[in-house]
């Protein structure tokens, strides 16, 4: 085994990414750059039947928006490839033919009729050792005839296998509890159990990092290190990510998908921070941290033993957290298409759109809602303008309007400053309250009881023309 540490993430391309998939290569990335090590990416591809098709394109895609570089991968070579499960057959072969010899492992002819016997109720059947001690030249003579076979594991018989797992502890399975499982199938193709001990010893891995499902399983794939005289690497399994108390999140029904969240205009570090935190708590118990904080800080210490439950209100937070620390000249690169679906073509300033919504949305997908009233004007009801506090109702609404239209027709700075004197002075004058006005403006240039800003934010994005327009409407509504 090499003494630098090297992790990898095995993902199956069944699918898309859900969090929980994401999360568990995240860790296995976090772990290899705290250490100085090298993080692999390995494509379990043995299971044809569950393909799906562009699901590997998904997987670098994926890592590759996470900021999960790896260094060694099937588009990466680093000297332990091939990376993809399937371009290893003739390895697989060859070294469940070598843990024959070894006598860790055993032919069997047994056909689907007899197995199906051994069956109870359920069809459940564990597998009764029938070939376990077959003669050698029976063995050799069925091969030589071309029966067909698969190599099954024998487990050692009377053996406690145990090993010290870096989130859970001591994990102990007695070997009168493991079967004599398949390790090769017939069509040649190894299970998982023979793939993931393989993979892991040749590619150098000296830390596996995976989901609790393979917690009680790691002792049957330790005797096969053990078979073989390998070196067994650590183990670090990690609880589930929950979609609530009594459900996994699960790829099979299109749980929380991370594309989807990207797709709903999630920026990919908030993604990747918040799943971060979703089964380890750095010591200090910061919450926002980049991908550079994650690397310093992250410790098996921090892992929890318990299952996490995804809260996408959470991970929303989160999001905004990101979108607020942006630049004005990043916000406005990430929002720039979101802004330009919302406005349709029409001629608005979109750098002005970014920085109104810059400090208004969690996710980039609120901004077409936020910017509706952009494209929508008409008419609208008018008991909008009645507001007792500010002691306005139709009859101030209307002489409000003609204020704003006289303020702002002569102004050609339509600038913020500029538009906010000209108002105050024209109330003033007309001896009304500055923000009776510009409650009524907002109301007449916007059509909408909630927008994303104020009177005179709103009329610097509309732009004088159709500020202009808009008020004229607005006056005319008021009067009918
Ligand atoms: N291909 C397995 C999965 O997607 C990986 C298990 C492992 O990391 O060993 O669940």
């Amino acid at each position: 085994m090499t003494d630098i540490v090297r992790t990898r993430f095995a993902p199956s391309p069944t699918g898309f990414m859900h969090i929980g998939n994401l999360r568990t290569g995240l860790y296995a990335f976090l772990f290899a750059r705290k250490h100085g090590g090298k993080f692999i990416l390995r494509i379990e591809d043995t299971d044809q039947e569950r393909k799906v098709e562009g699901a590997v394109e998904m997987i670098y895609r994926t890592l590759q928006k996470a900021g999960m570089s790896y260094d060694e991968g099937p588009d990466k070579d680093g000297g332990y490839g091939p990376y993809v499960q399937t371009m290893r057959m003739d390895i697989y072969k060859q070294y469940a033919e070598k843990l024959v010899e070894l006598g860790g492992a055993y032919y069997c002819f047994c056909d689907k009729e007899r197995l199906e016997r051994l069956g109870d109720e359920n069809g459940v059947h564990t597998y009764d050792k029938h070939c376990r001690n077959l003669p050698k030249e029976e063995v050799e003579r069925r091969l030589a005839a071309g029966e067909p076979y698969v190599i099954r594991q024998k487990v050692p018989e009377g053996v406690v296998s145990e090993y010290e797992d870096m989130v859970f502890g001591k994990i102990s399975v007695d070997s009168a509890d493991i079967e004599d499982g398949v390790l090769l199938k017939s069509d040649g193709l190894p299970t998982y159990n023979f793939a993931n001990v393989i993979d892991d010893h040749l590619m150098g891995i000296t830390h596996v990092i995976r989901g609790t499902e393979y917690l009680s399983s790691t002792p049957k794939y330790n005797l096969i290190y053990d078979a073989f005289g390998w070196e067994r690497p650590k183990y670090m399994h990690l609880p589930p990510i929950m979609k609530d108390a009594t459900r996994k999140l699960s790829k099979r029904y299109g749980d929380a998908n991370f594309e989807d969240f990207i797709a709903k205009g999630y920026p990919a570090e908030a993604i990747v921070n918040y799943i971060a935190l979703l089964g380890w708590c750095p010591k200090d118990n910061r919450e926002k941290m980049s991908m550079q904080e994650l690397i310093e800080a992250f410790d098996t210490d921090g892992i929890s033993k318990s299952a996490s439950i995804f809260d996408e209100a959470k991970m929303r937070w989160m999001s905004g957290e990101y979108l607020k620390a942006m630049s004005e000249e990043e916000f406005f690169e990430a929002s720039r298409e979101w802004i330009e679906r919302a406005i349709e073509g029409k001629e608005f300033d979109v750098k002005e759109l970014a920085s109104l919504m810059h400090t208004r949305v969690d996710i980039l997908s609120e901004i077409p809602e936020k910017l509706k009233f952009l494209n929508e004007f008409g008419v609208y009801d008018l008991n909008m303008y009645v507001h007792q506090k500010m002691k306005v109702d139709v009859e101030v609404a209307k002489k409000a309007v003609k204020v704003a239209i006289c303020a702002l027709d002569g102004l050609d700075d339509w600038t913020a400053d500029a538009i906010k004197q000209r108002v105050t002075d024209f109330a003033a004058e007309a001896g009304m309250k500055a923000g009776q006005v510009m409650f009524c403006m907002r109301i007449a240039i916007t059509g909408a009881q909630v927008t994303p800003g104020g009177a005179i934010e709103m009329a610097v994005v509309l732009g004088k023309r159709e500020c202009m327009r808009r008020l004229t409407f607005s006056s005319e509504l008021l009067e009918k």
